[in-house]
């Protein structure tokens, strides 16, 4: 790697994206563009390489934002929709590459075949419809992406295993309410933690505010980013300006180096 990772905040939304439609929170009516919450999801660049962590309904979008000429994989963190439901919009780079690589755990792949039987059929393809190349991946095996090791950490989103991903010092983590002493240990000596805040009440399958910020102490990385954040976490301006001076709300098309 000549030049270090290059991290872009795709989305830090929640499930919903901010503004909800049809809401008249103040928060979705901000005119501040950082209260403009695409679906969770981050560019990773090195060298030319281009990775994406997960693929959320809004993937076309946060692309036309942020250009890029190839796509060299998809890493998944869940099946849920807010992190899969884009996986369609591979299409253009299927076209001109090939099969898409994508990485993700044994039920998540099972639960995208179901979902989007069509990109995963051997028979009768339907002209025009991508298909993916599968790695699957677990919490016990660490694989290589071009030269980098990629390092799977599971968390728990509620009862449901999560991945997240650590590669090189850079951090990962999404849709957090408990981790587990041994996965933690993976996380000792990033420089970047990226987990999510959902708001300041408790929430049975995020961290709230007050979890995330304790969480970010415990890990102790030289800079934490909060993502998958709620319109109920309140207004960026005012939420960031409470937070220690290490730890920062993401907003979307935030660039940041490690
Ligand atoms: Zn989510």
């Amino acid at each position: 790697m000549k030049e270090g990772l290059k991290v872009t905040f795709l989305g830090t939304g929640t499930s919903q994206g901010i503004p909800i439609l049809g809401s008249q929170h103040p928060v979705c009516l901000s005119s501040d563009s950082r209260d403009k919450r695409l679906r969770v999801s981050v560019l990773v660049q090195w060298d030319e390489f281009n990775y994406v962590i997960d693929c959320g309904p809004d993937f076309r979008q946060q692309l036309l934002k942020n250009p890029i000429d190839s796509l060299d994989g998809v890493l998944f963190t869940h099946e849920h929709a807010d992190h899969t439901a884009g996986i369609d919009d591979i299409r253009p780079f299927f076209f001109r590459q090939g099969d898409i690589p994508i990485y993700a755990h044994e039920r998540v792949v099972t639960a995208l075949k179901r979902r989007f039987d069509y990109i995963f059929a051997n028979e009768n393809r339907y002209p025009g419809a991508p298909a993916v190349a599968i790695n699957l991946v677990d919490k016990n095996s660490s694989f290589e992406l071009e030269g980098l090791r990629v390092t799977p950490i599971e968390v728990l989103h509620n009862r449901l295993p999560v991945l997240g991903y650590r590669i090189q010092d850079f951090v990962y983590l999404t849709d957090v309410k408990r981790v587990e002493d041994a996965e933690i240990e993976k996380l000792r000596g990033c420089k970047v933690l990226v987990v999510n805040a959902l708001r300041i009440e408790p929430h049975h399958s995020h961290f709230n505010l007050e979890e995330a910020l304790e969480f970010a102490e415990l890990i102790g990385a030289e800079r934490t980013y909060f993502t998958h954040i709620s319109h109920l976490l309140g207004f960026h301006e005012e939420v960031e300006k409470k937070l220690p001076e290490n730890v920062f709300l993401a907003y979307d098309n935030l660039k940041i180096s490690i």
